[in-house]
């Protein structure tokens, strides 16, 4: 049993977007904090709402580094693992690092929590989903992912592995793991620097610069308000009912790339010019998007008693208003 000088939450990547949003969420509720990130896409400015917090400690290092996640792992009742190499540009421009850190990285984690039972979740992603057509994607649907030529499924891949794992250590070891499919997530402190369309579009918009629609715009994507993404994390990792469970954690308000350009310009009355750009000069590396992504949020939903429900203008004009 976990002594009482611990720190109830071990957050990794806890000093990026999303991370920092779930630090705050646990602080507001009176958690103490532990956060291991290598601040790579992450930084300190994001945890200026944590830092002066006597329950919260940031610890700068890797996952990777194996002793070092271990002292920290032990240090903690619960891990949420979400250090990642993320977003699709920087999948593609540093394929070797994306592959480790998304593949050692969980597999020192899951290894440490085992060697105490510490319970874990993991991020997942919606892009595990990859080229399948079966919308709204259940979890338990096939993945169809495409070539291995084309860099930007090695997330998917890895994040595949890394979900087996888990599941792994839950079956033949009886870790408790969680496992969240994360969906399209938004809001304010998310950086539009590794391709995330919101943020992008934003900036964008509001330096009255062309707002750059990937392909025919006609792709579509559902976005989450971060603040109820990190809030559903929470449930579920508190939920007994969740453990060796895959879970879809998104909205289903569907809506294009091109009309959520539309709606950026409207929304930030700026007179942008919407641009469709091939994508082929958008992404190196002969580049497949997904047509369509919307989440089955009927587990959610089961296991939380809500989904998600922030809708696309309200979400704008939140990112806006910070
Ligand atoms: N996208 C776009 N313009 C941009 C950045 C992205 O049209 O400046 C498109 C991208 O091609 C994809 C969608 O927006 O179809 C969502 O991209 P993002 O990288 O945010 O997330 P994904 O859902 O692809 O992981």
């Amino acid at each position: 049993m976990p002594g009482p000088s611990k720190y109830e939450y071990l957050v990794t990547g806890g000093a990026g977007f999303i991370g920092s949003h779930l630090c705050e969420l646990l602080l507001s509720r009176g958690k103490s904090v532990l956060v291991l990130d290598d601040l790579s896409t992450g930084n300190l400015s994001n945890l200026d709402g944590c830092s002066h917090n006597s329950s919260f400690r940031l610890v700068v290092g890797s996952v990777l580094d194996e002793s070092l996640t271990r002292g920290l792992v032990h240090q903690c009742r619960t891990i949420i693992h979400l250090a990642a190499a993320v977003g699709v540009e920087n999948i593609i421009r540093q394929p070797v690092e994306t592959i480790e850190t998304n593949v050692k990285g969980t597999e020192i984690v899951l290894m440490a929590a085992e060697s105490c039972g510490t319970p874990v979740f993991i991020a997942s992603t919606s892009e595990i989903y990859g080229k399948s057509e079966n919308v709204p994607f259940r979890e338990d649907g096939d993945i169809v992912l495409g070539a291995t030529c084309r860099s930007r499924w090695s997330y998917a891949c890895c994040k595949a592995i890394d979900e087996f794992l888990a599941l792994a250590y839950w079956k033949a070891k009886g870790l408790p793991v969680v496992i969240g499919r994360l969906f399209n997530t938004v809001g304010p402190r998310q950086s539009g620097r590794y391709g995330m369309v919101l943020p992008r579009f934003i900036e964008q918009a509001v330096s009255e610069k062309p707002i750059t629609v990937f392909g025919d715009g006609e792709q579509t994507r559902c976005f989450s308000l971060v603040y109820e993404i990190v809030d559903a994390i929470v449930s579920l990792i508190e939920n007994p009912d969740a453990v060796g469970k895959v879970i879809n954690i998104g909205s289903t308000g569907e809506i294009s790339i091109g009309s959520l350009a539309e709606k950026v310009r409207e929304i930030s009355g700026s007179n942008s010019e919407i641009v469709l750009i091939p994508y082929e000069e958008a992404y190196p590396d002969d580049f497949e998007d997904m047509r369509r992504r919307a989440p089955d949020v009927s587990l959610l939903r089961t296991l939380t008693g809500k989904v998600p429900e922030a809708e696309i203008d309200a979400i704008i004009r939140e990112i806006l208003s910070k």
